[in-house]
């Protein structure tokens, strides 16, 4: 790609939150704009668990990242994998979706290309246990769980049947919960009169944690009343375990307390939200930068978010590693406008970098129907009033009024008829369409 002008080139790596907001920031700023995705998709991630859940579909939660940009003259869009990077020559490269690859030269680089689910040195649980960071997931997801449902009604076997209709979640964050509420919600209310041999509301899902309480980032108190709300829910929430195995199967899993004993629960689905790690390509930002990473693969930065040695690299959002900060929207969001206004006055020919500063508005966790967790510094909000909170938090999240204005009308109409109507399923890659809910 070469330069048409003499404005400064910025190529934008990750059209996420982050990488969204970087490029929104250098609207009116006097330079060139690229913005580099493997899909062409924005993404709200947190809202992933109501597409694997038949709540939303898959366009409510995402926003073409070129209708996003239209009215952004300066900006361009390149729908490829950023896979090499090359910080002497400033260049990127990247493959495009027919393998081929092309080079980007740049003045300005910012990566923000996120976290992707991590294992802990199982990989081989990901075939059985699928992570939700991308629509792939979800879509994969909602795949297994409408499949098992619709296997166990026509299963004989009433052990069988149990299987098919046990659901183990790994993982008791935020995510975690979420997902685990949600298929209690929908065997219990969406999927109510709608088969014939089983009752889908004797779904059994088993929510296994780590640690000794369920959401560990919020308060002890409201740890407790999001537990209170699963229990009332009927998820069956194990603490103090490890999953030690995970087949097609069943799932098994060692406790912290006595680590000899086994105990394997028969399901046929399994879903994995027990922590991320950085994503391959932050591997070859850290080689080009000569940088180590950090915690999970992360990236460290300087103050202004740029990595040291390399004035002219940005690293925002869940990749990049400063003060702790955690790997939420508004970290990634608000790091990517700073990015973007650094580089805007260096391109008005500023020489001083502003620090970073964030602002912690909070966190937020939906439990189920009128239950969701909000805290944001001293204020604690739960029950309804913090399920109304979570509901225009993430609402003024989502990207594009249509988007916004569907996704109210829908959750209306699950709430008054308790229906959740995206419930198509793909059968993904023709390899694998002969074992859809696997
Ligand atoms: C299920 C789930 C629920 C969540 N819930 C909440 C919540 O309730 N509240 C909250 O604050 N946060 C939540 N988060 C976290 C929040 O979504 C992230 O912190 C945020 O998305 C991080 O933004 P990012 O820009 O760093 O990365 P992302 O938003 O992940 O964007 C990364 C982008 O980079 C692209 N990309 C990746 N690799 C490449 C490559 N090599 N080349 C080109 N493009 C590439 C991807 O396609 C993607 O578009 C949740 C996350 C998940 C997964």
């Amino acid at each position: 790609m070469t330069s048409a002008t003499n404005q400064p080139h910025v190529v934008i790596v990750g059209a996420g939150l982050g990488g969204l907001q970087a490029a929104r920031r250098l609207k009116r700023a006097n330079v060139r704009v690229t913005v580099v995705d493997r899909g062409t998709s924005h993404l709200f991630q947190p809202l992933l668990y109501q597409c694997a859940t038949g709540l939303l579909s898959e366009g409510a939660i995402s926003s073409p990242i070129r209708h996003l940009l239209k009215r952004q003259r300066n900006a361009h869009v390149v729908l490829g994998e950023a896979e090499a990077l090359d910080a002497q020559e400033r260049t990127l490269t990247v493959c495009r979706p027919d393998e081929s690859t092309m080079e980007i030269g740049y003045d300005y680089l910012v990566v923000a290309v996120g976290m992707r689910t991590a294992y802990h040195g199982n990989d081989e649980f990901a075939q059985f246990a699928p992570g939700m960071k991308t629509l792939d997931d979800a879509l994969a997801i909602r795949r297994r769980i409408i499949g098992a449902f619709e296997v166990a009604e026509s299963i004989p076997d009433a052990e069988s049947r149990r299987e098919w209709l046990t659901f183990a979640v790994s993982g008791g964050g935020p995510t975690g919960v979420e997902i685990a509420g949600q298929i209690r919600e929908l065997a219990t209310l969406a999927l109510e009169h709608e088969f014939r041999t089983i009752d889908p509301s004797e779904a059994r899902v088993l929510l296994l944690h780590g640690g000794d309480r369920v959401l560990p980032s919020f308060s002890p108190k409201l740890s407790r009343r999001a537990q209170h709300i699963l229990d009332e829910l009927g998820v069956e929430t194990h603490l103090g375990v490890h999953v030690t195995d995970v087949t097609a199967e069943d799932v098994e899993t060692t406790t912290k307390a006595e680590p000899k004993q086994v105990v394997r629960y028969p399901t046929r689905t399994t879903l994995w939200t027990a922590g991320v790690e950085a994503v391959p390509f932050a591997g070859v930002v850290a080689r080009a930068l000569g940088v180590e990473q950090g915690r999970g693969g992360r990236i460290p930065v300087e103050a202004d978010l740029s990595v040291a040695g390399h004035p002219d690299v940005w690293v925002v959002g869940d990749m990049s590693s400063r003060d702790n900060l955690p790997g939420v929207a508004e970290v990634a969001m608000q790091g990517g406008r700073h990015a973007g206004a650094v580089i805007a006055h260096l391109a008005d020919g500023g020489t001083d970098r502003a620090p970073f500063k964030y602002r912690d508005f909070g966190s937020a966790a939906y439990i189920a129907r009128r239950h969701a967790v909000v805290e944001s510094g001293k204020l604690d909000l739960y029950g309804y009033l913090g399920w109304v909170a979570w509901g225009v938090i993430h609402i003024a999240f989502l990207a594009g009024m249509r988007n916004r204005l569907g996704t109210v009308l829908n959750w209306s109409a699950t709430l008054l008829t308790d229906s959740r109507r995206e419930r198509a399923i793909t059968f993904g890659d023709p390899e694998t369409a002969r074992q859809p809910y696997r």
